[in-house]
């Protein structure tokens, strides 16, 4: 008899199953010579990011927007030996993202199994990946343990290019921790993360940078990314101002959830957190200890 013949449901769902875990190792599969291509594409995003920071710091000490600074050398001293003591949690904590990642991938695609395949499908998990950054990044202020972890970041007074790596290594391994399960629901790879990393670096260094950078072009550009002068209100020290604009690659998250603060913003606005700000506080130790204290 032609036509199509009867499936019963059960045996449809066991076979779209089936058909789920077969794309799944076929796009593992494809995927596998793209492996061999995770260290070049890493390595491309560690120069872009080293590159694009020295260009920010040699271009603030050009053009800057807040002039009355301190040592610019000690400032970025405390925040690099910050990001030092963080890789070593970031680099061991990618190695096993990436083993766990492949090991569960093996089983379940996740998200990413009902998302097309090629340039779409990245297109989508790299705004994923920015979405997840945008909750984290809020959760850290309205969740007050986090917090605790994130003022580190607030404290700087003086933003400037190595601000954006300054942060306690308590929020890093918190980071690390509470991502691991939306990585794996969402079906993220590593080639997605690496590329999510070559874009996002950039932008957060930017947004931090010191640059003076004339408002109609800092107005074009934050339509698409944060800038320095919305990230620049994200670290006020009024907390109505600084519980917004929480968008690290893009901006459009701030637009569609209603976080989005445009202001102006002079030379002279105080950044920082009233109280743990000061000179005394701008130490690698007591940054380290500020979490734990009262
Ligand atoms: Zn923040
Ligand atoms: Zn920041």
């Amino acid at each position: 008899m032609a036509g199509k013949s009867f499936v019963p449901p059960c045996t449809e769902l066991a076979h779209n199953s089936y058909l789920r875990k077969v794309a799944a190792r076929e796009r593992r599969q494809t995927t596998k010579p793209l492996r061999a291509m995770t260290l070049p594409l890493q390595s491309t995003a560690t120069m872009i990011a080293v590159g694009t920071g020295a260009l920010l710091w040699i271009a603030e000490g050009i053009l800057p927007f807040f002039r009355v600074r301190s040592s610019r050398g000690r400032h970025a001293f405390v925040n690099l030996g910050l990001a030092a003591t963080n890789l070593l949690i970031i680099l061991p904590a990618d190695i096993a993202t990436a083993a766990i990642l492949e090991q569960t991938g093996a089983t379940f695609s996740g998200l990413r199994g009902y998302l097309p395949d090629g340039t779409p499908g990245t297109i989508a998990m790299l705004l994923l990946l920015d979405l997840w950054l945008y909750l984290w990044h809020r959760m850290n202020h309205e969740i007050p343990i986090f917090w605790r972890f994130h003022a580190v970041h607030h404290s700087d007074a003086e933003l400037d290019v190595t601000s954006a790596w300054r942060f306690h290594p308590g929020e890093i391994l918190l980071s690390e921790l509470v991502r691991l399960p939306f990585l794996v629901l969402t079906g993220a790879g590593i080639r997605e993360l690496i590329i999510y990393n070559l874009l996002m670096n950039p932008v957060i260094q930017f947004h931090h940078s010191n640059v003076r950078l004339p408002e109609r072009y800092d107005r074009i550009l934050r339509t698409v990314i944060p800038t320095p002068l919305l990230h620049r209100l994200h670290h006020s020290t009024i907390r109505s101002e600084h519980d917004n604009n929480y968008g690290a690659l893009l901006s459009i998250w701030d637009r569609l959830l209603g976080t989005l603060l445009i202001g102006p913003v002079e030379p002279t606005k105080a950044l920082g957190l009233e109280g743990t700000s000061g000179p005394d506080w701008q130490k690698w130790s007591t940054l380290i200890q500020k979490p734990f204290r009262g």
